[in-house]
């Protein structure tokens, strides 16, 4: 079915940042189903089945491959990536290559939703950061508050000790001027 031989120097060709960029924004679309539903089963060389996945790099865009089932790298990444230790390599294409429009289509639909993602994250991100905000700021709130009530008490304690010793000085001075007299 595909050309296993040949496509671990054709990838490699490619520069490794948009690897990077893809493995952090995953596939745009969710898959129908998991790597390893579909029937008839395809063994990799250590006669295991094989998942099934879906391209998104910029060379196959949209387009189906098998891939030995516990690799940790998925083939679109595997520009800049060396097989992990048991890793059999096994690799082969589901499907044949889209037409130039369609691989246009797929990139420019790819990217739409990559970026729109991103922005999402980022939004998500600003507003977790004025929730922080937020939360500092009621805690500040409550505890000028607290401190306000504290103050408050001990003001009406000294005015309450102030009005005592004014009325014992008061009755003093009045038992004085009633001395006087
Ligand atoms: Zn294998």
């Amino acid at each position: 079915m595909g050309d296993s031989s040949s496509w671990a120097s054709r990838v490699s060709a490619r520069s490794g940042n948009r690897g990077a960029v893809a493995e952090r924004l995953g596939s745009p679309v969710p898959y129908r189903e998991g790597p390893l539903s579909y029937q008839p089963a395809v063994m990799c060389h250590c006669r295991m089945k094989a998942s099934r996945w879906i391209s998104w790099s910029e060379d196959n865009p949209g387009r189906r491959y098998y891939r030995y089932s516990r690799a940790r790298v998925r083939f679109r990444l595997l520009n800049s990536v060396i097989l992990s230790a048991g890793d059999c390599g096994f690799y082969e294409w589901v499907d044949d290559e889209h037409s130039t429009f369609l691989k246009d289509l797929l990139l420019d639909l790819r990217d739409a939703v990559w970026s729109l993602r991103k922005e999402n994250n980022e939004l998500k991100m600003v507003a977790g950061t004025h929730d922080g905000c937020n939360w500092e700021m009621k805690k500040q709130m409550e505890r000028v508050e607290r401190e306000n009530m504290e103050l408050k008490q001990a003001l009406k304690t000294k005015e309450e000790k102030m009005e005592e010793k004014c009325r014992y000085w008061l009755l003093g001075e009045m038992e004085m001027e009633g001395a006087v007299q």
